[in-house]
C-alpha cells in the first residue's frame, strides 16, 4: 500500500454504494451456506424456521432468518467439540486461536478463530487503523494486559500489517508504562476511554508528568462509547494533545465500525466485511430511517470457524443521512454506540441513557472524570442519584459549578437528579472498563 494513499483498501473502501449492496448479498449467501453446511446449531435454528440458504435471494429474505442471542451461544458451550459445542464449522485442529468475552453481563462465550479468520481480523484493523493516520512510520504502543480477551490483539496484528512498529505494553503496570512512553517515544496508542483517561491522571497527580508533553499523536479507542462522547473525547484529547478516535467491535462480531480522520461526529460501518441491520428494540421491525434509534442485528460475512450470523448485538445505533468527507462510501452511524439495550432504561417514566449523563459531567470544567450513578426505588418512587468530584483547585466556584450541573442535567436528559460532590480521589477508579451506573430497582 503506498504511504499517499488515503484508504487501505482503494476499491472496497470507495465502492459505490450499490455495489457494496450486490457484494453484501453475495456474501451473505456465501457464509450463510457454509454455516448451515458445517453448523449443527444454526441448521436446527433455521430448519424450525423452514429456512434453507436457497431460500435467500433478497435483503428481504434476510430479514425472515431468525436472529441469535448471546445466550444461546452460551447454552451450547461445553459440549461437543469441547469447549466450543456444535456451532463450530471446522475441525477442531484448524482452530489457532480461542478467546472468550469478558463476561460483563454474565457467563463469558469462548470464540474459536482459524487462522483465516484471524488473518481477516488483522485486514479489518489494517482497514480502520489506516483510516484513523497510521502509517509505517508509526510507532504503537499498547498499554493493555493481553489476555483471553481479543482486545487488544487484533490491534496489535492490525497495526504489524500495515507496518507499523508495535511495542506491547502487555505485563507493565501505569507507571511503568508511562515511563516507557516517554522512553520510546511511540506516536501512538490504543486503549479503552477509561484507561486512556485514567493513566493521564497518574501522569499528572502521581509522576508530575504532563501527558500533552509526551509523543502521542494519535489515540484509538475501544471497549466503551466514550470517544464518541464528546465531553469525553475532548478530555482525552486535552490530556494527551493527541487525536482520539473511536473504534466499535465485539469478540463474536469482529471490528465492524470506525471513526476516520474527518471526525464527522459518526462512525464509519465496514460495510464491505459487515452487514449491519437497525431494528426496533421492541419490535424488531427493521428500522431504516436515519435518526431513528434501534439495535443493531450484524452478520459478520467472511467469518468461518464460528459464524456471526443475524447476532443480536444489544448495541443501541442509529443510520446518520451524511455521506463522510473522507470519500469512503459506507454508511454512517451517528454518534457511534449510544448505548446497550442492558443500560437503557425508564427512570420516572423517562427513557435514559448512562452516556448522556456522562457527557454532561465531563463537559463541565473544575469537575473530574469520575462519576457514580443510581437508580433506586423509594415509596413507589424512582429516585436517582450522580455522585461528582470537584477537582482541588475549583473549590471557590463550588456553587457556580453546581448549578451549572444540575441544568445541563435537566436540559440534556429531562430528569432532576439528587446531587452528591465528592472530594478529588474519593469515588471508585475503574482500571479498564468503568461499571458507573447501577439500577437497584431490580
Ligand atoms: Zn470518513
Amino acid at each position: 500500500m503506498s504511504n499517499q494513499s488515503i484508504y487501505w483498501n482503494p476499491v472496497l473502501e470507495t465502492l459505490p454504494y450499490e455495489k457494496i449492496r450486490k457484494l453484501q448479498l453475495k456474501k451473505f449467501q456465501r457464509i450463510f451456506s457454509w454455516t448451515y453446511e458445517h453448523s449443527k446449531f444454526h441448521r436446527t435454528l433455521y430448519d424450525n424456521d423452514g429456512i434453507k440458504p436457497k431460500d435467500i435471494q433478497s435483503f428481504a429474505d434476510i430479514k425472515q432468518i431468525p436472529t441469535v442471542e448471546k445466550s444461546m451461544m452460551r447454552d451450547i458451550q461445553g459440549k461437543e467439540p469441547f469447549p466450543y459445542g456444535d456451532a463450530l464449522c471446522v475441525p477442531l485442529n484448524e482452530v489457532t486461536a480461542y478467546r472468550q468475552t469478558s463476561g460483563t453481563t454474565g457467563q463469558p462465550v469462548y470464540q474459536p478463530d482459524t487462522w483465516q479468520d484471524w488473518e481477516w481480523w488483522a485486514e479489518c484493523w489494517a482497514q480502520l487503523l489506516w483510516a484513523q493516520g497510521y502509517r509505517p512510520k508509526d510507532r504503537v504502543f499498547i498499554p493493555f494486559g493481553y489476555n483471553v480477551f481479543v482486545a487488544f490483539w487484533a490491534g496489535h496484528y492490525g497495526a504489524e500489517k500495515i507496518g507499523c512498529e508495535v511495542v506491547p505494553g502487555g505485563v507493565l503496570d501505569t507507571r511503568a508504562r508511562i515511563l516507557k512512553i516517554q522512553e520510546l517515544n511511540p506516536t501512538a496508542m490504543m486503549g479503552t476511554p477509561t484507561y486512556m483517561l485514567g493513566m493521564a491522571d497518574t501522569a499528572i497527580n502521581e509522576m508530575n508528568i504532563n501527558p500533552a508533553d509526551l509523543s502521542i499523536e494519535i489515540i484509538t479507542c475501544a471497549g466503551e462509547p466514550g470517544a464518541s462522547i464528546p465531553s469525553t473525547k475532548k478530555r482525552i484529547e486535552d490530556a494527551w494533545g493527541a487525536k482520539v478516535y473511536d473504534h466499535a467491535g465485539a469478540t463474536e462480531i469482529g471490528a465492524w465500525s470506525f471513526e476516520c480522520t474527518e471526525q464527522p461526529g459518526s462512525m464509519h460501518v465496514n460495510d464491505a466485511f459487515f452487514l449491519v441491520e437497525i431494528v426496533d428494540v421492541e419490535t424488531g421491525e427493521a428500522i431504516e430511517t436515519p435518526g431513528v434509534r434501534g439495535k443493531m442485528i450484524i452478520t459478520a460475512l467472511d467469518r468461518q470457524a464460528q459464524p456471526c450470523i443475524r447476532f443480536d448485538s444489544k448495541d443501541i445505533i442509529e443510520w446518520d443521512t451524511k455521506i463522510c468527507t473522507c470519500g469512503r462510501t459506507s454508511k454512517l452511524i451517528k454518534g457511534g454506540v449510544v448505548g446497550r439495550t442492558d443500560d437503557i432504561t425508564k427512570v420516572k417514566g423517562v427513557l435514559f441513557s448512562p452516556s448522556s449523563v456522562e457527557n454532561v459531567v465531563r463537559g463541565i470544567e473544575g469537575l473530574g472524570n469520575d462519576y457514580e450513578l443510581k437508580v433506586e426505588k423509594i415509596n413507589d418512587r424512582d429516585k436517582i442519584t450522580l455522585q461528582v468530584e470537584f477537582l482541588q483547585n475549583y473549590s471557590e466556584e463550588m456553587d457556580k459549578i453546581k448549578s451549572k450541573l444540575s441544568d445541563q442535567l435537566r436540559l440534556k436528559t429531562n430528569l432532576n437528579y439528587e446531587i452528591e460532590f465528592c472530594q478529588y480521589g474519593e469515588l471508585p477508579r475503574y482500571p479498564v472498563k468503568a461499571k458507573r451506573f447501577k439500577d437497584l430497582r431490580k
